[in-house]
């Protein structure tokens, strides 16, 4: 079923940016699900990033008790405070949601969640900004490219499994709440989407001596894909002999290639490291 984005867009005359990753939902049933899959209540303060002209807004504060939205189109911020005007439960901030720091929005809230369709230029960065800034959203209840959300629920020995598979699931537990076609947008993305839910873990799945170390390890070993342990991490400032020592102590063979190791295993290896570095 259509909501009123066609409508607000069409009184507006709104020219979509293709850069801004300007793709609006036209279809109810997303909306509901997103909102029903965060587990919106009266008690939540979310956050939204990229709100368009303000479709999932609308649904959202219907349920939530606040909601501040974050859009960086100058555009849609004069389109934003009109048609959102009757909400006296709505903060509009006109900024780059890759130079908010949330803790000035979320302030004493208690109860914090996202909920967002991003704009898929800069989904990776987002998640990684929102998840290692330490702030307590309890979800991010989120809308992002298919082939993305495959990379995040990705297990060792597979071929989507990544830094950013070990990035959300050191974090978080997560949850693909439903799939959706580019017919549920306009203009139509190329794409297929999924909106998944990360639940913040309260403790990182892993506990690590460094966690600056631990995603160091994590990076070297991603970027070079194809090679051995032992080629990937000869770069962290070890001696070739602590190096090997490192390896020993962890019991993880050097022959192996980041994309078998699971996030525990990336933990002893770090560890390790870190326990020579620190000698
Ligand atoms: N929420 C609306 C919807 O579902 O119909 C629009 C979603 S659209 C995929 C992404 C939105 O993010 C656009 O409104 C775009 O202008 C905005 N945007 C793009 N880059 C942004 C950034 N760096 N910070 C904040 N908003 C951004």
């Amino acid at each position: 079923m259509d909501n009123k984005t066609k409508e607000i867009v069409e009184k507006y005359k709104f020219k979509f940016t293709k850069s801004l990753g300007q793709n609006f939902l036209i279809d109810d049933s997303v909306l509901l699900d997103i909102v029903n899959g965060a587990d919106i209540n009266e008690e939540d303060f979310v956050i939204e990033i990229g709100p368009g002209v303000g479709t999932l807004t609308r649904v959202l504060l219907e349920r939530a008790k606040r909601v501040t939205a974050i859009e960086l189109d100058s555009d849609l911020i004069p389109i934003l405070s009109e048609e959102l005007k009757d909400y006296d439960n709505f903060d509009l901030v006109h900024k780059d949601a890759l130079k908010v720091n949330f803790n000035e929005i979320i302030g004493d809230e208690e109860s914090v969640k996202l909920a967002a369709n991003l704009p898929y230029y800069v989904t990776t960065p987002i998640i990684a900004n929102l998840l290692t800034g330490g702030y307590k959203f309890k979800s991010l209840t989120i809308m992002i490219q298919k082939e993305v959300a495959e990379r995040i629920n990705s297990e060792p020995n597979c071929k989507e499994y990544g830094a950013l598979s070990i990035l959300v699931q050191y974090y978080c537990n997560t949850k693909i709440v439903r799939r959706v076609p580019p017919t549920s947008f306009i203009p139509r993305p190329k794409v297929d989407s999924i909106v998944i839910r990360l639940d913040k873990l309260e403790e990182p799945r892993v506990k690590v001596k460094s966690e600056e170390l631990f995603f160091r390890v994590v990076r070297d070993s991603f970027n070079m894909r194809r090679k051995t342990l032992w080629n990937a991490t000869k770069n962290l400032g070890l001696s070739k002999e602590d190096l090997a020592l490192a390896f020993e102590n962890s019991g993880i063979d050097q022959k192996r290639r980041g994309e078998t190791l699971s996030l525990e295993e990336f933990g002893l290896l770090s560890d390790a490291v870190y326990d020579l570095i620190k000698k």
